[in-house]
């Protein structure tokens, strides 16, 4: 039986945010930008150490040992972390906590697409100034009256990461506004916006455990900010759902954070991969942007992407593509393992040459 009109009409309806693709057969797995290699072996101890009879416990609201371990990583104070289910929690619960004016919030044109799923979802109304032809975020575009400013540095799907100057001249363009700068993708870039909290009091930085640290199953993500902004962020937590994080992602987290030599060796690896990739690419006549995160954003003067994507799918090897006009000419390519690479490499040898 249909829903009628009626009671359509007062629904709320969303046009969601489309999650890359996880297949279930095995393929070459470029699409999400996850990390090939596996989390921390501390990650492993801490899950064996974890006792199934506690389950039936509620988790610490607080995640006290994972702000804990988060806090002394950064050298912050643990009132300057709050913790989420993945980044992408945390970032719905900044827009839903801070971009509460009727001026527009700001955020790129060509950016995470989930900004303005969040945006429509709360009806906060936004405007997204265009990236340059270099896909470069235009800092003076940003000096208007706003509701709120974010951008991810580095951007995505761009892979472009700008220094902490262009984010500081954001900022002091900004000091009335709440600036967000989610730092998904920071690990394998530069210096942090971290850096910047003490100085501006309308900063927010978002990061995640997805990438750099391998475990975007286990969903956990934080803001470091100030401790009045993380006490309001708190404050709407706890009026939505005060139990975010699993007991599993509580441990397994804090261990991840302790293990910095890991994360650094692997985040090296990646990197290695990522300006070999960019070397083979160029062989094979694609073009790209100077990527300083773990994915490319390529395309290629002679073939068409949304059809080099297909193709590559039915080869089992998954990367993304956007049918939305201004990137359409482009793939989003995550960096694997070498060996992934290779398989990458010899398809689109046979394929472009
Ligand atoms: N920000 C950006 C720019 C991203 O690309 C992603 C990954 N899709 C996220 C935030 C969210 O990542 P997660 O929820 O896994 O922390």
């Amino acid at each position: 039986m249909a829903v009628r009109a009626e009671i359509l009409k007062n629904i709320r309806s969303v046009d969601p945010y489309v999650p890359g693709e996880q297949p279930q057969e095995k393929v070459v797995k470029l699409n999400t930008n996850e990390n090939p290699y596996p989390p921390s072996p501390g990650v492993q101890e801490a899950l064996d150490s974890l006792d199934p009879a506690d389950f039936r416990l509620y988790p610490d609201p607080s995640s006290s040992v994972l702000v804990k371990a988060l806090a002394e990583n950064y050298g912050v104070n643990e009132d300057q972390v709050f913790v989420g289910v993945g980044s992408d929690d945390v970032l719905s619960l900044c827009f839903l906590t801070f971009f509460n004016s009727e001026k527009p919030i700001l955020f790129p044109d060509i950016t995470y697409s989930f900004y303005k799923v969040w945006a429509e979802l709360y009806r906060i109304p936004y405007e997204c100034p265009e990236l340059d032809k270099d896909f470069r975020i235009v800092g003076a575009d940003y000096y208007r009256e706003n509701g709120g400013i974010i951008f991810p540095n580095p951007n995505a799907p761009t892979a472009i990461y700008e220094e902490l100057d262009f984010i500081e001249d954001i900022l002091e363009h900004n000091r009335d506004s709440i600036v967000i700068v989610d730092e998904a993708y920071i690990d394998f870039a530069g210096r942090s916006a971290i850096e910047l909290i003490g100085k501006y009091d309308n900063l927010i930085v978002t990061q995640t455990f997805s990438k750099a640290r391998s475990m975007a199953g286990m969903r956990i993500g934080y803001a470091v900010s100030n401790p009045d902004l993380i006490r309001c962020l708190n404050d709407v937590k706890y009026s939505f759902n005060s139990y975010t994080m699993s007991r599993a992602a509580l441990a397994c987290g804090a261990a991840a954070v302790k293990d910095v030599e890991y994360l650094e060796e692997t985040v090296r690896k990646i990197k290695e991969t990522r300006e070999r990739t960019k070397k083979e690419l160029a062989q094979l006549g694609f073009e790209f942007t100077d990527s300083k995160a773990n994915f490319l954003f390529a395309r290629h003067p002679r073939y068409d992407a949304g059809k080099l994507f297909e193709e590559l799918k039915e080869a089992h090897i998954y990367v993304r593509h956007w049918n939305d006009e201004k990137i359409r000419d482009y793939l989003r390519i995550t960096i694997g393992t070498d060996e992934e690479m290779d398989v990458l490499f010899d398809y689109l040898r046979k394929r472009v040459c």
